[in-house]
């Protein structure tokens, strides 16, 4: 079997449109018919060199699709289905699935940075040669082979929107809700408003939040944002004067949606004593935080961090979209411009460029 994907060879070269070669599909594997991917900060680290992974590689982890083929001992899905693709396929077994949370499975995070699954395998190849996984799934591809475990049934929205519940909405509002567990008429500040970021703005809102704060240094973002729960918005230059009127004592939750050293000290300098930070973002590899103990002895801040919103995609998922259908989470309005498979560089540049908005790729 062949797909059409986007092979990233290395930064700043174009990503190559080819016809790659699957392994037919094991027992427990199905065949995903990609309908949107949406592109996520983690492609972009990969994209601008801020992680070394194994390519040429299929990047891409957020995405939406139908079954169009199931494996002899699949059970959860039948050909038809319409999907979200989990970027967390684990063990089932190690510590981290035991306690209900598979995105930090041991082998499944011994396999990302390797660019495969988590049995060690890819399953694509291009001329003979080895094509790796992008965060164990690689949905910048018209058809994906994954297992059953990597696909949660969807229903009552429109494939495009529910590509953005494969990464952004369950991390972002997972933050909020799970990690964060944002409490009926807090203040938030929530830093960085991507993707992730409208969702953490979208948790607090329906925890209650009174007061959230949003900081971006595009103001497209910002107000895309306030119109999905901000009650403030800053840029860099303006959050402390904001933040002075908003939560002058500091906020009892901020999250950090960047991840880089700098946005994380901000973020825990505005959570008031006692408070919470909660870093949501990916650093650069090799990056390291520098913290003053006092802010977490003397000010009793606790400072934490959430991976794939801290919870079990297929038990949360169905919440999530009971939340769309009453209206409370909103999908549409974060959609940014959308790219056909063959524009997947200009996707990539709109991204960079701070995009207002999840950019998608789309298929047929
Ligand atoms: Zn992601
Ligand atoms: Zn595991």
């Amino acid at each position: 079997m062949q797909t059409k994907a986007a092979l990233f060879h290395a930064v700043g070269r174009p990503l190559e449109l080819v016809e790659l070669d699957l392994d037919e599909p094991r027992a427990d594997e199905v065949v995903v018919r990609m309908a949107a991917a949406g592109i996520c900060g983690t492609d972009l680290h990969q994209v601008k060199g801020e992680f070394r992974r194994p390519t040429p590689m299929v990047l891409g982890h957020e995405g939406a699709g139908t079954v169009e083929f199931v494996g002899d001992a699949v059970t959860r899905v039948r050909p038809g289905d319409e999907v979200v693709v989990s970027w967390a396929p684990s063990c089932g077994h190690c510590p981290g699935c035991r306690r209900g949370r598979p995105a930090t499975c041991r082998v499944l995070n011994a396999a990302i940075p390797h660019g495969t699954l988590p049995d060690g395998r890819t399953g694509m190849s291009y001329r003979g040669k080895t094509v790796y996984r992008g965060t164990a799934t690689g949905c910048f591809a018209e058809r994906v082979v994954l297992s059953e475990r990597a696909v949660l049934p969807v229903s009552g929205v429109p494939l495009i929107e529910a590509a953005l519940l494969g990464c952004a909405a369950l991390t972002g509002v997972g933050a909020a809700l799970y990690a964060g567990r944002v409490e009926d008429g807090a203040s938030v500040l929530v830093i960085g408003a991507g993707g992730v970021g409208q969702f953490v703005v979208q948790g607090a809102r329906i925890a209650g939040a009174h007061t959230i704060v949003v900081c971006d240094p595009f103001d497209e973002r910002s107000e895309q944002a306030l119109l999905v729960g901000a009650t403030h918005a800053a840029d860099p230059e303006s959050l402390d004067a904001v933040l002075g009127e908003a939560a002058p004592e500091g906020v009892d939750f901020a999250f950090d949606a960047v991840g880089s050293p700098a946005t994380v000290a901000t973020a825990l300098a505005h959570t008031r004593d006692g408070g919470q930070t909660v870093v949501v973002g990916l650093p650069a590899a090799g990056e390291r935080y520098e913290i003053d103990p006092f802010e977490l002895i003397r000010k009793e801040k606790r400072l934490t961090g959430t991976l794939y919103g801290s919870l079990d995609p297929a038990v949360a998922l169905p919440d999530f979209l009971s939340l769309v259908d009453a209206g409370r989470l909103e999908l549409r309005r974060l959609i940014g411009d959308r790219y056909p498979l063959e524009q997947i560089d200009d996707a990539i540049a709109a991204s960079l460029a701070g995009s207002a908005g999840r950019v998608l790729v789309t298929f047929g």
